[in-house]
């Protein structure tokens, strides 16, 4: 297997995964509207000079941790605890409630024919081509492979190119570890007493 454990997803879906981890524990790489405008504009997603409100920022923050959620479906078994431990239990049904709203229409004029945003707001189309990406993927047989890392403090965005697709951590070496350490320190703690 070539891909060893951070090889990105493929594309487009390596959009999101990169998407879902603009938020990490030392930060967020999308805190201001000013940050998501340069994000989405270096990736195409968005026209140069497209001013983006505070509102749209908080629209994009639903999408990325709606998006968390989604994949964290994807693990075996499914990442689905609450917060504070970095999944928030309405962020799904936050990101159904937007998604209805976003422009979203399939092209028949794309070859194969394509869900591409058909609106009138910038943002609102960056943020429906996402989405757009989810269908693509799931359409692909890629879509299952992007998880949330189990680490409860981490819930990165991984793709799991595994065999066997059991892969649960972002990265075998820190939460992987992480993880054991704390399993070996409760065995302990459980035959002291
Ligand atoms: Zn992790």
């Amino acid at each position: 297997m070539p891909e060893d454990e951070r090889t990105p997803a493929p594309l487009p879906l390596r959009r999101i995964e990169e998407f879902i981890n603009t938020r990490r524990a030392d930060g967020d790489d999308l805190a201001t509207p000013a940050q998501l405008a340069h994000w989405l504009q270096t990736r195409g997603l968005l026209p140069a000079n497209t001013v983006v409100t505070a509102g749209q920022r908080d629209r994009a923050e639903t999408v990325r941790e709606g998006l968390r959620a989604l994949i964290a479906d994807n693990n075996e078994p499914p990442v689905a605890s609450p917060r504070p431990d970095g999944l928030d239990p309405a962020a799904r049904t936050s990101l159904a409630d937007l998604a209805r709203q976003l422009p979203l229409a399939l092209d028949l004029t794309a070859h194969p024919p394509r869900l591409t945003p058909n609106g009138r707001e910038p943002v609102d189309n960056a943020l429906a081509t996402l989405l757009g990406v989810v269908a693509e993927a799931v359409a692909a047989g890629t879509w299952s492979r992007l998880k949330a890392c189990r680490e409860p403090s981490c819930r990165w965005a991984f793709y799991d190119y595994s065999r066997n697709r059991r892969r649960t951590w972002c990265s075998m070496d820190l939460c992987g570890n992480r993880a054991k350490a704390r399993a070996s320190h409760h065995r302990k703690t459980a035959r002291s007493v």
